[in-house]
């Protein structure tokens, strides 16, 4: 027959590559700021206009090309980053050599460059089509600028999302570039109006904060572990500092930003503990491994990686976090503080509240009226302040002696609202969420008894008949073993219900059973076989933790919240309960004095 294969023309290969390579305008602009980075750049200016699909043009004070090198980047294939054609041996974060190729098939393309100590060139590619080179007045480094893109590809285009959601992705690219490149500055104009300006720094740390938020600076803790040649350095927000979508949470490999499912499973699992399902951390973590140890080239757009030892990769970032969350589970989040301090300022103060004003002129100032400003008035103001104090709550009042006020959490001196114990520290003022804190030591005595000798059970005198659903029963007989484990034992008890037979210790006397139970089995229908057998057995224990710990609502004597302070000073991650809710807050005598004015 005629031959129909036939060879494709360079061109139609560009595009569909670029297809790969470049499929949104943030896709082209991180391989051209990769360049810049490749090329030693120390300051990146990038200004784009309509989502990036009308212009981006990249300027840079990098090392620049020669003109015979203009002339080779945007052919197919032509790099300068693969010296010695050793795949495994890369050191640059470009290396395919299709980027500048890919972008001059589907846009109009500007290139201006000037080596250090040679000329200035530039050249034009409009759909794949070179002009001839020309000299330039650009002053040192490259600058390229990609017009139109996509215009050669309209079936592309028309894939375009809107300019506000690219946009936005091309500032998540700079961003996360800026992360990993702190001694580089960054600019970047949308529109011609300002949208990230970051000055050089020595310090990540600052770079870090100057892009995620001062709170991120101020509340992640600093990693630094090292195995056999592979480094995890970065920062991890402390378990209190969550948010409600992974999206914060930036892994980068060797220098490149990676959404890799590894990375992100490892911390997962490191602060599955600590965080309720469905709050994710804020984290910034930096892997370096010699490049022979990872495949970059695994995805075109080079966002996977693969490891040669996943498992020693896994095991260093899970112990690293998992380290540095327990050395800091003592600690919460300042913008807890700063959220309480929020709230106790925009209270609106009323120095005299009208409900008594009107209530005591009417008594004692009959058919006067009232005089509120007088020295009389603002005694029995105070007088009828305590003796018709309109809470129907009661309070615990403490006085001053033997108090252990020289402890972090210091001494407890009220109770309020039957859940909050008020405590004096050395530095100032201590809130304590006493069902949160006692829940959270609860269960990290839980997992104490079960890293030991496992959990101790109690038998049931009497087991308690608990009635449930077929479905339910079903579920939590197939767990049967699991909960034995943790010492809560179950039989079927005749159609619809089961026989709990031993509880926890930790919850003997204290838990409702039947509420309990039917805890657990939502938490088995929420969870249904998706996680690890660890993860599981800690998010049951937390359950049970939940049922075993003091109610709000329980009136403690001083003893009794001394101790309970003393057991969280004591304990590792005491600062948030399971669900990585705060357990308490702190207020500082200088931060008190700041709401009255004084400083
Ligand atoms: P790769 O980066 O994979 O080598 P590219 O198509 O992105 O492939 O770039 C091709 C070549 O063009 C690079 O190898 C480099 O030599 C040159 N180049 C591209 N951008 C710049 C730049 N900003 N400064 C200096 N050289 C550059
Ligand atoms: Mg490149």
């Amino acid at each position: 027959g005629s031959m129909r294969i036939r060879y494709l023309p360079e061109n139609l290969i560009n595009q569909i590559a670029a297809g790969e390579v470049v499929e949104r305008p943030a896709a082209a602009l991180k391989e051209l700021i990769e360049n810049s980075i490749d090329a030693g750049a120390t300051t990146i200016q990038v200004d784009i206009a309509g989502g990036g699909q009308s212009a981006m043009i990249i300027s840079d004070d990098g090392d620049g090309m020669s003109a015979e090198e203009l002339v080779a980047a945007v052919d197919r294939h032509a790099t300068s980053k693969l010296p010695d054609e050793d795949l495994l041996n890369i050191k640059n974060l470009g290396f395919r050599g299709e980027a500048l190729a890919s972008i001059a098939a589907v846009s109009r393309l500007k290139i201006q460059t000037h080596e250090k100590g040679g000329e200035g060139w530039e050249i034009s590619v409009e759909a794949g089509k070179k002009s001839d080179i020309r000299p330039s007045a650009y002053p040192q480094g490259t600058r390229i600028e990609v017009r139109d893109l996509f215009y050669a590809t309209p079936a592309r285009l028309k894939f375009m999302k809107s300019e506000r959601a690219e946009y936005m992705a091309i500032k998540d690219t700079v961003q996360r570039l800026a992360m990993a490149y702190a001694h580089v500055a960054f600019t970047l104009t949308h529109d011609g109006a300002r949208s990230l300006s970051l000055p050089v720094t020595l310090d990540p740390k600052a770079r870090l904060a100057a892009i995620l938020g001062r709170d991120f600076g101020e509340n992640a803790i600093e990693i630094n572990a090292e195995r056999e040649g592979i480094t995890l350095s970065g920062y991890a927000g402390l378990p209190t500092l969550h948010r409600g979508t992974a999206q914060y949470q930036y892994l980068f490999v060797n220098g490149r930003s990676v959404r890799d499912k590894l990375i992100t499973g490892c911390v997962r699992a490191a602060y599955a503990d600590v965080l309720h399902r469905g709050r994710h951390p804020m984290v910034a973590l930096f892997l370096n491994l010699p490049p022979e140890l990872v495949d970059v080239n695994v995805h075109p757009a080079k966002a996977e990686v693969r490891f040669q030892d996943a498992g020693m990769v896994r095991g260093l970032i899970i112990s690293a976090l998992k380290h540095a969350i327990h050395e800091n589970g003592f600690v919460t989040s300042s913008t807890v503080s700063s959220y309480a301090l929020g709230a106790l300022q925009s209270t609106p103060f009323s120095p005299r509240p009208a409900q008594y004003q009107q209530q005591h002129a009417q008594q004692s100032y009959m058919g006067t009226a009232p005089a509120a400003s007088s020295y009389g008035n603002l005694a029995e103001a105070q007088h009828a302040l305590y003796e018709h104090h309109p809470s129907a709550r009661h309070e615990t009042f403490i006085e001053q002696e033997n108090a252990p006020q020289n402890f972090p959490l210091g001494a407890a001196r009220a109770q309020i609202h039957e859940n909050y114990i008020i405590a004096q520290s050395e530095a100032g003022l201590v809130i304590v969420d006493q069902h949160a804190a006692h829940e959270r030591l609860v269960y990290e005595r839980f997992k104490a008894q079960l890293a030991q000798s496992g959990i101790e059970k109690q038998g049931l005198l009497t087991p308690e008949i608990v009635n449930l659903d077929e479905g339910t029963i079903e579920s939590l007989m197939a767990h049967k073993a699991l909960f034995a484990n943790l010492g809560l034992e179950i039989e079927p008890f005749g159609a619809g219900a089961i026989a709990v037979q031993s509880l926890p210790a930790l919850l003997s006397g204290k838990a409702d059973i039947t509420k309990l139970i039917h805890d657990i089995a939502d938490e088995l229908s929420e969870n249904d076989s998706a996680s690890m057998l660890e993860e599981r057995m800690n998010e049951i224990l937390s359950r049970m933790a939940c049922h075993g710990s003091i109610r709000s609502g329980r009136r403690m004597n001083a003893d009794e919240m001394n101790a309970l302070l003393r057991q969280m000073e004591q304990t590792p991650l005491s600062g948030q309960c399971n669900h990585g809710r705060p357990t308490y807050v702190t207020l500082s005598l200088k931060e008190i004095e700041k709401l009255f004015g004084r400083r």
